[in-house]
């Protein structure tokens, strides 16, 4: 796609833009004079779609009428408010409705799946991961070694980029497998790490720990909702998200998580197991042994929280709307604009850590600003810029293709130059 760098052909593509509209169906966070704030931070909270009120008003509505008999007679009746959303969840991770279940948040359902899915031996025990990943996946992956009786040091093997480079190589990746083979338990890498916005080759990844009766696990919090990821297909074992950030479901909402076909009806996994895990039909004669629904529902613990599924149903009800392949198209579009732009500032002292080629990466840029500190970044914040800042010195502007433009990606950079230039 051809760019020019000016205001009017910004706004060209966003009257071009099919998708243009949905951006009215958000609240978009004001400053003092109630002008709204360029908001380019979906990567860490979505926006709050404006019918997320009323569908959160109906739950209230449907409690105060019927109380515990909303589970049968609310609009969306509670019993089964979650599986109605595994159906749109599925088109979001591509994966098949049975193996999807929306429950907990993103760190308990790692959890959960690596009490299923992580089963060292002695001599297959370790646990390999990129070298930068999330902290909570971290911290969660090093407990489970420990709980295992397993030192992190001995346990753990890291995935880094070359020195001197920012990105982990498919190829450094396979060369690890080569090497650790036989001792290596379980592969679980963030799909889009948060950091570099470097978006892996799950299907490459997928297909290498197969080969080697390796378990692969994702976890699709800087990738659901921004690049479909196609889990069936590629035959990963189990994958976990949280939904409040390009997914817009709220603050603190709840998880989703996947669990293959080749896995759900199994009676033979070992888990953690709750009530709503128990297959429908018996779940409420409370008296026989555990008897797993085969679904992915089979690892739910408890009953759901109504108000959080509300928050997700109106968010994905506007992604099916919208159509995720639409929107990814939309998104390359515009942030290769921001790239564009980025690059037509020509200062050295700006870099782009993320992958320069689009089916390596999301939304999001990471952008290093060599010899800065936070005070740039808080010139930006003042000039209404919400975006998100990560020691020691990179922004990360991520531009969410449900509600951000292409004048939104025009100002930020207005606003970028005026800061370096001040
Ligand atoms: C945002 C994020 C989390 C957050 O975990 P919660 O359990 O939802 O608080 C975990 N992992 C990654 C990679 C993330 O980006």
């Amino acid at each position: 796609m051809q760019y020019i760098n000016t205001k009017a052909f910004a706004e060209q593509q966003d009257r071009n833009d099919p998708l243009n509209s949905f951006r009215d169906q958000f609240h978009f966070p004001v400053d003092q004079k109630g002008n709204p704030k360029i908001y380019l931070c979906g990567n860490s909270l979505g926006l709050q779609p404006k019918q997320t009120s009323a569908y959160v008003q109906q739950e209230l509505e449907d409690w105060a009428k019927f109380g515990v008999e909303g589970h049968t007679d609310a609009q969306s009746p509670w019993l089964t408010s979650h599986e109605d959303l595994a159906k749109p969840m599925a088109e979001i991770i591509g994966s098949q409705p049975e193996e999807v279940v929306i429950m907990n948040t993103l760190t308990v359902n790692l959890h959960l799946m690596m009490v299923s899915f992580y089963k060292p031996t002695n001599t297959k025990f370790k646990i390999l991961i990129e070298s930068d990943a999330f902290p909570s996946d971290k911290y969660a992956i090093g407990s489970q070694l420990k709980f295992h009786n397993i030192d992190p040091k001995e346990g753990l093997i890291l995935w880094k980029p070359r020195k001197g480079e920012h990105l982990c190589r498919h190829e450094d990746f396979e060369s690890l497998i080569d090497l650790h083979k036989d001792e290596l338990s379980l592969v679980m890498i963030g799909s889009t790490n948060y950091y570099s916005g470097q978006a892996f080759d799950l299907e490459r990844i997928a297909k290498r720990c197969q080969e080697e009766n390796i378990t692969v696990g994702f976890d699709l919090a800087h990738g659901a909702g921004n690049i479909q990821p196609n889990l069936h297909d590629i035959g990963a074992d189990f994958a976990v998200w949280c939904t409040y950030k390009y997914l817009n479901s709220g603050p603190g909402s709840i998880g989703g998580c996947f669990v293959h076909e080749k896995h759900i009806k199994s009676t033979t996994i070992d888990r953690f197991v709750g009530w709503w895990g128990h297959n429908k039909d018996s779940r409420f004669n409370m008296r026989v042994g555990f008897d797993p629904t085969p679904t992915a529902d089979g690892w739910q613990l408890s009953n759901p929280p109504i108000l959080s599924l509300a928050g997700t149903r109106s968010s994905l009800d506007l992604f099916e709307k919208a159509g995720f392949d639409n929107l990814r198209e939309k998104s390359i579009k515009l942030t290769g604009f921001l790239e564009f732009l980025i690059d037509e500032l020509k200062d050295s002292s700006i870099s782009i850590l993320t992958p320069r080629n689009a089916s390596e990466r999301g939304c999001q840029l990471s952008i290093q600003m060599k010899n800065a500190d936070r005070s740039l970044f808080e010139k930006l914040t003042a000039k209404g810029v919400v975006a998100d800042w990560r020691e020691p010195d990179v922004i990360r502007i991520a531009p969410a293709p449900l509600y951000n433009s292409f004048t939104d990606v025009y100002e930020f950079i207005q606003q970028l130059k005026h800061c370096l230039h001040d």
